[in-house]
Protein backbone atom coordinates (compact mmCIF):
# COMPACT_ATOMS: atom_id res chain seq x y z
CA UNK A 1 0.00 0.00 0.00
CA UNK A 2 1.21 3.71 -1.06
CA UNK A 3 0.49 6.91 -0.74
CA UNK A 4 0.55 9.80 -3.79
CA UNK A 5 0.41 13.03 -4.39
CA UNK A 6 0.55 15.67 -7.49
CA UNK A 7 0.78 19.26 -7.52
CA UNK A 8 0.52 21.40 -10.85
CA UNK A 9 0.70 25.19 -11.00
CA UNK A 10 2.12 26.91 -8.01
CA UNK A 11 5.85 28.06 -7.05
CA UNK A 12 6.12 25.85 -3.81
CA UNK A 13 4.99 22.69 -5.14
CA UNK A 14 7.79 20.63 -3.59
CA UNK A 15 6.62 22.32 0.28
CA UNK A 16 2.74 21.44 -0.76
CA UNK A 17 3.88 17.69 -1.40
CA UNK A 18 4.94 17.50 1.24
CA UNK A 19 2.33 18.80 3.23
CA UNK A 20 0.09 16.18 1.03
CA UNK A 21 2.44 13.55 1.64
CA UNK A 22 2.41 13.90 5.75
CA UNK A 23 -1.05 13.81 5.40
CA UNK A 24 -0.65 10.37 3.48
CA UNK A 25 1.87 8.29 6.22
CA UNK A 26 -0.29 6.17 7.37
CA UNK A 27 -0.04 4.69 3.83
CA UNK A 28 3.53 4.18 3.97
CA UNK A 29 6.11 4.67 6.22
CA UNK A 30 9.42 2.28 5.01
CA UNK A 31 10.01 5.48 2.51
CA UNK A 32 9.30 8.42 0.46
CA UNK A 33 10.43 10.50 -2.42
CA UNK A 34 9.39 13.69 -4.24
CA UNK A 35 10.07 14.82 -8.08
CA UNK A 36 10.35 18.11 -8.72
CA UNK A 37 10.43 20.14 -11.80
CA UNK A 38 10.96 23.99 -12.44
CA UNK A 39 10.88 23.72 -15.90
CA UNK A 40 14.16 22.64 -17.41
CA UNK A 41 14.92 19.90 -15.00
CA UNK A 42 13.40 17.38 -12.63
CA UNK A 43 14.99 16.86 -9.85
CA UNK A 44 14.70 13.91 -7.44
CA UNK A 45 14.99 13.02 -4.21
CA UNK A 46 13.91 9.67 -2.39
CA UNK A 47 15.03 8.07 0.62
CA UNK A 48 13.88 5.40 3.80
CA UNK A 49 12.76 7.04 6.56
CA UNK A 50 9.22 9.05 6.94
CA UNK A 51 8.18 12.03 5.22
CA UNK A 52 8.98 14.68 8.32
CA UNK A 53 12.97 12.87 8.09
CA UNK A 54 13.45 12.86 4.11
CA UNK A 55 11.99 16.27 3.77
CA UNK A 56 13.31 18.77 5.76
CA UNK A 57 12.83 22.49 4.89
CA UNK A 58 16.71 22.64 3.86
CA UNK A 59 15.87 19.57 1.47
CA UNK A 60 12.94 21.20 0.24
CA UNK A 61 14.55 24.51 -0.59
CA UNK A 62 16.89 21.85 -3.28
CA UNK A 63 13.73 21.04 -5.35
CA UNK A 64 12.83 24.42 -6.66
CA UNK A 65 9.95 24.01 -9.03
CA UNK A 66 6.43 24.73 -10.04
CA UNK A 67 5.23 20.87 -10.65
CA UNK A 68 6.23 17.87 -7.98
CA UNK A 69 4.68 14.79 -7.91
CA UNK A 70 5.29 12.26 -4.53
CA UNK A 71 4.88 8.99 -2.88
CA UNK A 72 5.09 6.99 0.47
CA UNK A 73 5.86 3.55 0.06
CA UNK A 74 4.60 0.64 2.34
CA UNK A 75 6.63 -2.38 0.36
CA UNK A 76 3.80 -5.08 -0.99
CA UNK A 77 6.22 -6.22 -4.38
CA UNK A 78 9.49 -5.73 -4.10
CA UNK A 79 11.55 -5.61 -1.16
CA UNK A 80 11.87 -2.95 1.25
CA UNK A 81 15.25 -1.20 -0.59
CA UNK A 82 16.46 2.18 -1.74
CA UNK A 83 16.24 1.05 -5.25
CA UNK A 84 12.13 0.18 -5.10
CA UNK A 85 11.33 3.84 -3.67
CA UNK A 86 9.07 6.10 -5.88
CA UNK A 87 9.43 8.14 -7.74
CA UNK A 88 11.20 6.41 -10.72
CA UNK A 89 12.60 8.73 -13.39
CA UNK A 90 12.95 7.88 -16.71
CA UNK A 91 15.72 10.43 -18.80
CA UNK A 92 16.01 10.41 -22.74
CA UNK A 93 19.12 10.71 -24.63
CA UNK A 94 16.44 12.71 -26.65
CA UNK A 95 15.53 15.29 -23.84
CA UNK A 96 12.32 13.82 -22.61
CA UNK A 97 12.12 13.11 -18.93
CA UNK A 98 9.39 11.52 -17.11
CA UNK A 99 8.98 11.05 -13.17
CA UNK A 100 5.95 8.80 -12.16
CA UNK A 101 4.53 7.45 -8.83
CA UNK A 102 1.91 4.85 -8.63
CA UNK A 103 -0.22 3.03 -5.56
CA UNK A 104 -1.35 0.30 -6.58
CA UNK A 105 -0.36 -3.96 -7.70
CA UNK A 106 0.14 -5.13 -10.99
CA UNK A 107 -0.90 -8.86 -11.80
CA UNK A 108 0.68 -9.08 -15.09
CA UNK A 109 3.93 -7.27 -14.27
CA UNK A 110 6.16 -10.33 -15.27
CA UNK A 111 5.20 -10.45 -18.86
CA UNK A 112 5.41 -7.22 -19.35
CA UNK A 113 8.57 -7.03 -17.76
CA UNK A 114 9.30 -9.92 -19.99
CA UNK A 115 8.61 -7.67 -22.73
CA UNK A 116 10.28 -4.99 -22.09
CA UNK A 117 13.34 -6.62 -21.62
CA UNK A 118 13.53 -8.14 -24.85
CA UNK A 119 13.00 -4.74 -26.48
CA UNK A 120 16.50 -3.92 -24.15
CA UNK A 121 14.57 -1.84 -21.53
CA UNK A 122 16.58 -1.98 -18.40
CA UNK A 123 15.01 -2.32 -14.91
CA UNK A 124 16.71 -1.23 -11.25
CA UNK A 125 14.07 -2.23 -9.37
CA UNK A 126 11.49 -4.92 -9.41
CA UNK A 127 8.61 -2.05 -8.24
CA UNK A 128 5.64 -1.88 -10.34
CA UNK A 129 5.93 1.84 -10.67
CA UNK A 130 8.99 1.56 -12.54
CA UNK A 131 7.72 -0.92 -14.99
CA UNK A 132 4.82 1.60 -15.59
CA UNK A 133 7.41 4.66 -16.56
CA UNK A 134 9.20 2.34 -18.44
CA UNK A 135 6.58 0.83 -20.59
CA UNK A 136 5.62 4.56 -21.18
CA UNK A 137 9.05 5.61 -21.96
CA UNK A 138 9.30 2.47 -24.72
CA UNK A 139 5.74 3.40 -26.16
CA UNK A 140 6.69 7.41 -26.47
CA UNK A 141 10.17 6.80 -27.96
CA UNK A 142 9.60 3.37 -30.13
CA UNK A 143 5.91 3.46 -31.22
CA UNK A 144 6.29 7.60 -31.15
CA UNK A 145 2.91 7.47 -29.23
CA UNK A 146 1.43 10.95 -27.35
CA UNK A 147 1.76 10.74 -23.48
CA UNK A 148 -1.69 9.75 -23.30
CA UNK A 149 -2.02 7.46 -25.88
CA UNK A 150 0.58 5.87 -24.25
CA UNK A 151 -1.20 5.73 -21.32
CA UNK A 152 -4.48 4.52 -23.19
CA UNK A 153 -2.29 1.75 -24.59
CA UNK A 154 -0.74 0.73 -20.90
CA UNK A 155 -4.49 0.59 -20.14
CA UNK A 156 -4.94 -2.16 -22.21
CA UNK A 157 -2.36 -4.22 -21.70
CA UNK A 158 -0.84 -4.06 -18.23
CA UNK A 159 -3.53 -5.39 -15.44
CA UNK A 160 -4.01 -4.38 -12.06
CA UNK A 161 -4.35 -1.57 -9.61
CA UNK A 162 -2.33 1.58 -10.41
CA UNK A 163 -3.41 5.23 -9.30
CA UNK A 164 -0.85 7.16 -11.02
CA UNK A 165 1.00 10.82 -11.04
CA UNK A 166 3.24 11.32 -13.80
CA UNK A 167 5.25 14.37 -14.56
CA UNK A 168 7.49 15.50 -17.05
CA UNK A 169 9.26 18.45 -17.77
CA UNK A 170 6.28 20.94 -18.34
CA UNK A 171 2.79 18.61 -17.27
CA UNK A 172 1.65 16.48 -15.23
CA UNK A 173 -0.73 13.62 -15.84
CA UNK A 174 -2.82 11.59 -13.36
CA UNK A 175 -4.95 8.14 -14.50
CA UNK A 176 -6.28 5.25 -12.97
CA UNK A 177 -6.73 1.84 -13.76
CA UNK A 178 -10.50 1.04 -15.14
CA UNK A 179 -11.43 -0.67 -11.99
CA UNK A 180 -10.61 2.12 -10.20
CA UNK A 181 -8.96 -0.10 -7.17
CA UNK A 182 -6.76 2.22 -4.87
CA UNK A 183 -8.32 5.68 -4.49
CA UNK A 184 -7.37 8.93 -6.12
CA UNK A 185 -8.82 12.60 -5.63
CA UNK A 186 -8.14 15.38 -7.10
CA UNK A 187 -8.86 19.16 -6.76
CA UNK A 188 -8.08 22.78 -7.10
CA UNK A 189 -6.07 24.78 -4.25
CA UNK A 190 -6.88 28.01 -2.97
CA UNK A 191 -3.71 29.46 -5.16
CA UNK A 192 -5.37 27.91 -8.19
CA UNK A 193 -2.88 25.06 -8.21
CA UNK A 194 -3.85 21.39 -9.19
CA UNK A 195 -3.60 19.21 -6.42
CA UNK A 196 -3.93 15.46 -6.95
CA UNK A 197 -3.42 12.77 -4.38
CA UNK A 198 -4.58 8.99 -2.88
CA UNK A 199 -6.79 10.53 -0.01
CA UNK A 200 -9.19 13.61 0.13
CA UNK A 201 -7.54 14.31 4.16
CA UNK A 202 -4.68 14.96 1.74
CA UNK A 203 -6.04 17.33 -0.05
CA UNK A 204 -8.01 18.98 3.41
CA UNK A 205 -4.32 19.74 4.76
CA UNK A 206 -3.75 21.93 1.34
CA UNK A 207 -7.44 23.23 1.84
CA UNK A 208 -8.75 21.99 -1.66
CA UNK A 209 -12.23 22.60 -1.99
CA UNK A 210 -13.36 21.51 -4.86
CA UNK A 211 -12.85 17.48 -4.85
CA UNK A 212 -13.31 14.90 -7.90
CA UNK A 213 -12.81 11.21 -8.20
CA UNK A 214 -9.74 10.91 -11.23
CA UNK A 215 -12.72 8.50 -13.03
CA UNK A 216 -11.93 4.96 -13.94
CA UNK A 217 -9.52 4.30 -16.60
CA UNK A 218 -9.49 8.38 -16.43
CA UNK A 219 -6.88 10.84 -17.75
CA UNK A 220 -6.27 14.45 -16.92
CA UNK A 221 -3.83 16.17 -18.39
CA UNK A 222 -2.25 19.62 -16.82
CA UNK A 223 -0.37 22.06 -18.42
CA UNK A 224 0.55 25.78 -18.48
CA UNK A 225 -1.92 28.18 -20.09
CA UNK A 226 -5.59 30.16 -19.79
CA UNK A 227 -8.68 29.43 -20.61
CA UNK A 228 -9.51 25.86 -21.41
CA UNK A 229 -12.40 24.58 -18.48
CA UNK A 230 -12.93 21.14 -20.28
CA UNK A 231 -13.39 19.95 -16.67
CA UNK A 232 -16.69 22.09 -15.87
CA UNK A 233 -17.22 25.24 -14.17
CA UNK A 234 -16.62 24.20 -10.84
CA UNK A 235 -12.79 24.30 -11.73
CA UNK A 236 -12.68 28.59 -12.57
CA UNK A 237 -10.29 28.69 -10.10
CA UNK A 238 -7.95 26.57 -12.19
CA UNK A 239 -5.18 28.58 -13.66
CA UNK A 240 -4.05 26.21 -16.23
CA UNK A 241 -5.13 24.07 -18.82
CA UNK A 242 -6.87 20.73 -17.42
CA UNK A 243 -7.75 18.36 -19.68
CA UNK A 244 -9.86 15.27 -18.69
CA UNK A 245 -10.01 11.78 -21.10
CA UNK A 246 -11.75 9.14 -19.92
CA UNK A 247 -11.56 6.44 -22.51
CA UNK A 248 -15.30 5.03 -22.29
CA UNK A 249 -14.12 1.49 -24.31
CA UNK A 250 -11.85 1.40 -21.42
CA UNK A 251 -14.16 1.81 -18.99
CA UNK A 252 -17.18 -0.18 -20.70
CA UNK A 253 -14.90 -3.08 -21.42
CA UNK A 254 -13.85 -3.24 -17.44
CA UNK A 255 -17.46 -3.87 -16.23
CA UNK A 256 -17.68 -1.84 -13.19
CA UNK A 257 -15.48 -0.19 -10.72
CA UNK A 258 -14.16 -2.78 -7.87
CA UNK A 259 -12.89 -0.28 -5.34
CA UNK A 260 -11.30 -2.06 -2.45
CA UNK A 261 -13.26 -2.48 0.51
CA UNK A 262 -10.99 -2.76 2.89
CA UNK A 263 -9.76 0.67 2.02
CA UNK A 264 -12.70 1.43 4.08
CA UNK A 265 -12.39 -0.92 6.95
CA UNK A 266 -8.97 -0.27 7.52
CA UNK A 267 -6.21 1.56 5.45
CA UNK A 268 -7.78 5.31 5.02
CA UNK A 269 -7.67 7.56 7.19
CA UNK A 270 -11.61 7.77 8.71
CA UNK A 271 -11.31 11.53 7.56
CA UNK A 272 -11.54 10.92 4.49
CA UNK A 273 -14.09 10.66 1.64
CA UNK A 274 -13.65 8.25 -1.51
CA UNK A 275 -15.55 5.84 -3.52
CA UNK A 276 -18.55 7.98 -2.65
CA UNK A 277 -18.27 7.34 0.96
CA UNK A 278 -17.57 9.10 4.24
CA UNK A 279 -14.87 6.25 5.51
CA UNK A 280 -15.62 7.13 8.88
CA UNK A 281 -19.65 6.60 8.49
CA UNK A 282 -18.61 2.91 6.77
CA UNK A 283 -16.86 2.03 9.91
CA UNK A 284 -19.59 3.23 11.97
CA UNK A 285 -22.46 1.28 10.02
CA UNK A 286 -20.00 -1.83 10.41
CA UNK A 287 -20.16 -1.26 14.02
CA UNK A 288 -23.60 -0.78 14.48
CA UNK A 289 -24.49 -3.85 12.29
CA UNK A 290 -21.94 -5.89 14.97
CA UNK A 291 -24.12 -4.20 17.71
CA UNK A 292 -27.10 -5.37 16.11
CA UNK A 293 -26.13 -8.95 15.59
CA UNK A 294 -25.37 -9.15 19.88
CA UNK A 295 -28.92 -8.30 21.27
CA UNK A 296 -28.85 -9.69 24.63
CA UNK A 297 -25.08 -9.74 25.42
CA UNK A 298 -25.21 -6.70 27.65
CA UNK A 299 -21.75 -5.69 28.03
CA UNK A 300 -20.05 -3.26 30.44
CA UNK A 301 -17.30 -1.36 28.06
CA UNK A 302 -17.02 -1.27 24.42
CA UNK A 303 -13.12 -0.97 23.33
CA UNK A 304 -12.16 -0.62 20.40
CA UNK A 305 -8.42 -1.17 19.15
CA UNK A 306 -7.00 2.53 18.31
CA UNK A 307 -7.11 3.92 16.58
CA UNK A 308 -7.62 1.69 13.22
CA UNK A 309 -11.07 0.35 15.20
CA UNK A 310 -12.10 3.45 16.93
CA UNK A 311 -14.95 4.07 14.29
CA UNK A 312 -16.23 0.51 14.47
CA UNK A 313 -16.13 0.85 18.13
CA UNK A 314 -18.08 3.93 18.41
CA UNK A 315 -20.89 2.25 15.51
CA UNK A 316 -21.01 -0.49 18.23
CA UNK A 317 -20.86 2.04 21.15
CA UNK A 318 -23.87 4.08 19.66
CA UNK A 319 -26.21 1.33 18.41
CA UNK A 320 -25.98 -0.86 22.19
CA UNK A 321 -25.98 2.41 24.36
CA UNK A 322 -23.36 0.94 26.26
CA UNK A 323 -20.39 3.86 26.35
CA UNK A 324 -17.17 3.79 24.20
CA UNK A 325 -13.85 3.03 26.22
CA UNK A 326 -11.04 4.07 25.35
CA UNK A 327 -9.33 1.73 27.87
CA UNK A 328 -6.05 0.32 25.57
CA UNK A 329 -3.83 2.99 24.59
CA UNK A 330 -1.38 2.74 21.86
CA UNK A 331 2.18 4.49 21.71
CA UNK A 332 2.26 6.14 18.20
CA UNK A 333 5.91 6.45 17.60
CA UNK A 334 6.57 2.74 17.55
CA UNK A 335 5.95 2.61 13.45
CA UNK A 336 4.48 -0.48 11.80
CA UNK A 337 3.48 -3.55 13.59
CA UNK A 338 2.42 -5.77 10.91
CA UNK A 339 5.30 -5.49 8.69
CA UNK A 340 8.09 -6.61 11.04
CA UNK A 341 9.73 -9.55 9.14
CA UNK A 342 10.28 -12.13 11.85
CA UNK A 343 6.89 -13.04 14.21
CA UNK A 344 9.46 -12.45 17.60
CA UNK A 345 9.86 -9.00 16.48
CA UNK A 346 6.40 -8.39 16.04
CA UNK A 347 5.22 -9.60 18.70
CA UNK A 348 7.57 -7.72 21.20
CA UNK A 349 6.53 -4.91 19.29
CA UNK A 350 2.87 -5.08 19.54
CA UNK A 351 3.64 -5.07 23.28
CA UNK A 352 5.58 -1.81 22.98
CA UNK A 353 2.33 -0.25 20.96
CA UNK A 354 -0.60 -0.77 23.32
CA UNK A 355 -0.92 -0.84 26.67
CA UNK A 356 -4.23 -0.12 29.37
CA UNK A 357 -6.20 2.36 31.61
CA UNK A 358 -4.73 1.15 35.41
CA UNK A 359 -7.57 -0.19 37.32
CA UNK A 360 -9.91 0.23 34.58
CA UNK A 361 -11.00 -3.28 33.31
CA UNK A 362 -10.99 -5.25 36.56
CA UNK A 363 -14.21 -7.31 36.65
CA UNK A 364 -15.86 -6.21 33.60
CA UNK A 365 -17.64 -7.16 30.62
CA UNK A 366 -16.14 -6.27 27.51
CA UNK A 367 -16.50 -6.36 23.85
CA UNK A 368 -13.38 -5.41 22.42
CA UNK A 369 -14.10 -4.69 18.57
CA UNK A 370 -11.32 -4.35 16.20
CA UNK A 371 -10.97 -3.89 12.12
CA UNK A 372 -9.27 -7.57 11.27
CA UNK A 373 -7.13 -10.47 11.90
CA UNK A 374 -4.82 -11.51 9.86
CA UNK A 375 -2.67 -13.58 11.34
CA UNK A 376 -3.79 -12.80 14.62
CA UNK A 377 -0.47 -11.37 16.16
CA UNK A 378 -1.36 -8.20 17.62
CA UNK A 379 -5.07 -9.34 18.85
CA UNK A 380 -3.97 -12.24 20.74
CA UNK A 381 -1.17 -9.85 22.97
CA UNK A 382 -4.25 -7.27 23.37
CA UNK A 383 -6.40 -9.99 25.04
CA UNK A 384 -3.77 -10.86 27.25
CA UNK A 385 -3.07 -7.40 28.16
CA UNK A 386 -6.75 -6.84 28.69
CA UNK A 387 -6.79 -10.28 30.90
CA UNK A 388 -3.98 -9.70 32.84
CA UNK A 389 -5.68 -6.34 34.09
CA UNK A 390 -8.61 -8.33 35.36
CA UNK A 391 -10.95 -8.35 33.04
CA UNK A 392 -13.86 -11.33 33.44
CA UNK A 393 -15.05 -11.52 29.86
CA UNK A 394 -13.90 -10.61 26.44
CA UNK A 395 -15.99 -10.93 23.54
CA UNK A 396 -14.15 -9.98 20.51
CA UNK A 397 -16.12 -8.08 17.31
CA UNK A 398 -14.34 -7.81 13.96
CA UNK A 399 -15.47 -5.64 11.30
CA UNK A 400 -14.24 -7.34 8.62
CA UNK A 401 -15.22 -11.04 7.27
CA UNK A 402 -12.51 -13.49 7.76
CA UNK A 403 -8.82 -12.70 5.55
CA UNK A 404 -8.29 -16.12 3.78
CA UNK A 405 -6.94 -15.03 0.87
CA UNK A 406 -4.17 -12.75 -0.46
CA UNK A 407 -4.75 -9.60 -1.51
CA UNK A 408 -2.47 -9.22 -5.28
CA UNK A 409 -4.10 -5.38 -6.15
CA UNK A 410 -1.28 -3.16 -3.64
CA UNK A 411 -2.46 -4.44 0.04
CA UNK A 412 0.33 -6.46 1.71
CA UNK A 413 -1.40 -9.28 2.76
CA UNK A 414 0.55 -12.57 3.88
CA UNK A 415 0.37 -15.75 1.93
CA UNK A 416 -2.54 -17.79 2.06
CA UNK A 417 -0.58 -19.99 4.51
CA UNK A 418 0.05 -17.40 7.03
CA UNK A 419 -3.51 -16.14 7.44
CA UNK A 420 -4.53 -17.69 10.27
CA UNK A 421 -8.68 -18.02 9.27
CA UNK A 422 -6.73 -20.38 6.68
CA UNK A 423 -5.30 -22.83 9.06
CA UNK A 424 -7.81 -23.28 12.11
CA UNK A 425 -11.56 -23.09 12.70
CA UNK A 426 -13.13 -20.34 14.06
CA UNK A 427 -13.38 -22.21 17.21
CA UNK A 428 -9.83 -23.19 17.14
CA UNK A 429 -9.03 -19.04 16.43
CA UNK A 430 -11.51 -17.73 19.61
CA UNK A 431 -9.84 -20.64 21.55
CA UNK A 432 -6.51 -19.51 20.91
CA UNK A 433 -7.14 -15.84 21.01
CA UNK A 434 -7.87 -16.71 24.88
CA UNK A 435 -11.64 -14.95 24.39
CA UNK A 436 -15.10 -16.08 25.52
CA UNK A 437 -16.60 -15.42 22.01
CA UNK A 438 -15.11 -14.29 18.51
CA UNK A 439 -17.76 -13.07 15.79
CA UNK A 440 -16.86 -11.47 12.04
CA UNK A 441 -19.46 -9.10 10.49
CA UNK A 442 -20.63 -11.39 7.37
CA UNK A 443 -19.69 -10.65 3.83
CA UNK A 444 -23.81 -9.81 3.15
CA UNK A 445 -23.69 -7.54 6.31
CA UNK A 446 -20.93 -5.46 5.26
CA UNK A 447 -21.79 -4.83 1.39
CA UNK A 448 -25.06 -3.45 2.91
CA UNK A 449 -22.76 -0.32 4.65
CA UNK A 450 -21.84 0.92 1.17
CA UNK A 451 -24.12 2.37 -1.41
CA UNK A 452 -22.73 0.52 -4.02
CA UNK A 453 -21.74 -3.20 -2.98
CA UNK A 454 -21.40 -3.98 -6.30
CA UNK A 455 -18.54 -1.38 -7.32
CA UNK A 456 -16.19 -3.32 -4.95
CA UNK A 457 -13.55 -5.71 -4.73
CA UNK A 458 -13.87 -8.29 -1.44
CA UNK A 459 -11.48 -11.11 -3.12
CA UNK A 460 -9.56 -11.27 0.61
CA UNK A 461 -12.31 -12.60 1.89
CA UNK A 462 -14.10 -14.47 -0.77
CA UNK A 463 -11.46 -15.27 -3.06
CA UNK A 464 -13.96 -13.50 -6.29
CA UNK A 465 -10.61 -12.02 -7.97
CA UNK A 466 -11.61 -9.43 -10.68
CA UNK A 467 -8.69 -9.44 -12.48
CA UNK A 468 -7.43 -12.72 -11.51
CA UNK A 469 -4.23 -13.61 -9.46
CA UNK A 470 -0.73 -12.89 -10.55
CA UNK A 471 0.72 -14.63 -14.13
P1 LIG B 1 -2.40 -9.45 12.60
O1 LIG B 1 -1.70 -9.21 13.88
O2 LIG B 1 -1.52 -10.04 11.57
O3 LIG B 1 -3.66 -10.24 12.79
O4 LIG B 1 -2.77 -8.03 12.03
C1 LIG B 1 -4.05 -7.53 12.13
C2 LIG B 1 -4.03 -6.07 12.46
O5 LIG B 1 -3.11 -5.36 11.63
C3 LIG B 1 -5.41 -5.52 12.18
O6 LIG B 1 -6.08 -5.32 13.38
C4 LIG B 1 -5.17 -4.22 11.46
O7 LIG B 1 -5.29 -3.15 12.36
C5 LIG B 1 -3.77 -4.32 10.94
N1 LIG B 1 -3.74 -4.68 9.51
C6 LIG B 1 -4.58 -5.45 8.82
N2 LIG B 1 -4.19 -5.56 7.53
C7 LIG B 1 -3.07 -4.86 7.40
C8 LIG B 1 -2.18 -4.59 6.33
N3 LIG B 1 -2.35 -5.10 5.13
N4 LIG B 1 -1.12 -3.82 6.57
C9 LIG B 1 -0.91 -3.32 7.80
N5 LIG B 1 -1.70 -3.53 8.85
C10 LIG B 1 -2.78 -4.30 8.68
Amino acid sequence: MCGIIGIFGTDNAANMAALGLFAEQHRGQESCGMAVSDGLVIRLRKKMGLVKEVFSDDRLSELPGTIAIGHVRYPTKGSATEFNTQPHLVETLAGPTYALASNGDLVNYASIRKHLEAQNVYFKSDNDGELLVKYLAYRIIHHGDEISEAIRNLMKEVKGAYSCVLCTRTELYMFRDPLSIRPMVWGIAPDGAVVVASESCSLDTLDVVDRHEVPPAGIIRISKGQGNRDAGTTLERCNDILVIENDPNLYRNSGTEKHCIFEHIYFSRPDSHHFGEDVYRVRESIGAILAKNDEGLNPDLIVPVPDSSNFIGLGYATASKVPLSLGLIRNHYIGRTFIKPEQTIRDESVRQKFNVLPNFFKDKKIVLVDDSIVRGTTIRKIVKLIKNAGAAEIHLRIGSPQVCHSCYYGIDTPDAGELVANCFSLEEIRSKIGVDSLKHINIGDLRSCVQKPDNYCDACFTGDYPLGEPT
